[in-house]
């Protein structure tokens, strides 16, 4: 799982020991908590330790779009993010970059960064990696993909994910005790300033999966963590994507399988957290070659591998 970049070697992602990022940009997609009024501020990092064969953002996550940044960059970008009024600095996908975007943390904490910090990841983290996190971040948004080990190997080529994800997201749990909101100025929306919001995203096809997580959710999370489940699942169907292990599925969540999914909710007494509208088309799925990579609806662009400050 683990490899040594600071000696010189390269993830499974092509990455080094260096922190790459793709863009930047006041998100306002998030869960409300997130979003709050002002927008997250999200910070796409290069590169991913996992792989997934449906990844949205296959163009950073696998395609190496980005470019490299100094701890000095990152701090700049965080408090320009602060200064445009995010309510968060956002930082996505980063488990394999954790020394480097530590640095950053600290740079722009002794720059005067106030605001949270959210680490946005897939989980698949090892304590050690945890344990570097555990000062500077606020608010932990970890994904559940699956608790099968067939699908994590099928899927992401990882069947010792369930098993990391699972114990990292307990220990993100402990490391936050209690979930902490406020309102933030100006809004009646609360932010979360501290605490954790496990994500997962249902596969179509793979509704067993997603029981599975909503009983380990209830099991072990309930009162102490929010759940956000998320059926916007599309396929990428990119021509230059990278083939994966197996094909993704090649459809969304249908009607049928929405209605189960709330069903099982309420079955397993869920009530705070997070659900999406059901998702048709697939006019939201990112272009990381655009200065803003999502709709302006959705994001207001600060920085971009190509040119820096936009
Ligand atoms: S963990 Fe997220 S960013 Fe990484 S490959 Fe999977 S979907 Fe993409």
């Amino acid at each position: 799982m683990t490899v040594d970049r600071a000696g010189g070697l390269r993830g499974r992602c092509g990455e080094t020991e260096e922190l790459r990022l793709a863009s930047a940009s006041l998100h306002r997609g998030e869960e409300p908590p997130i979003t709050g009024s002002g927008g997250s501020g999200t910070i796409f990092v290069t590169g991913c330790n996992l792989g997934c064969v449906f990844c949205q953002n296959y163009q950073i996550s696998r395609q190496g779009m980005g470019r490299v940044v100094t701890s000095e960059e990152f701090a700049a970008i965080a408090l320009r993010l602060q200064e445009k009024g995010a309510e968060n600095i956002n930082i996505v996908t980063g488990s394999h970059a954790v020394p480097a975007i530590v640095r950053g943390i600290d740079a722009a904490r002794s720059d005067g960064l106030r605001i949270p910090v959210l680490w946005n990841s897939s989980a698949y983290e090892s304590p050690a990696m945890l344990d570097l996190l555990k000062t500077r971040v606020d608010v932990y948004l970890p994904d559940l993909k699956t608790l099968d080990s067939g699908l994590a190997r099928r899927y992401f080529n990882a069947p010792d994910y369930p098993r990391h994800a699972a114990a990292a997201i307990l220990n993100m749990i402990e490391f936050q005790g209690e979930l902490c909101r406020e309102s933030s100025a100006g809004s009646s929306n609360s932010v979360l300033k501290k605490g954790v919001i496990i994500r997962h995203l249902a596969l179509p096809g793979h509704l067993e999966s997603t029981r599975e997580v909503i009983r380990w959710f209830a099991a072990h999370c309930r009162g102490k963590a929010l759940l956000s489940l998320m059926t916007q699942y599309t396929p990428v169907g990119v021509k230059n994507a990278p083939p994966g292990p197996e094909n993704a599925p090649g459809r969304q969540v249908n009607q049928g399988e929405y209605g189960q999914i709330l069903a099982w909710l309420e079955e397993f007494d869920i009530e705070d957290g997070f659900y999406q509208e059901l998702v048709t088309g697939d006019e939201w799925l990112p272009d990381f070659e655009k200065q803003n990579p999502f709709s302006s609806e959705l994001s207001v662009p600060l920085w971009h591998w190509t040119g820096g400050f936009v």
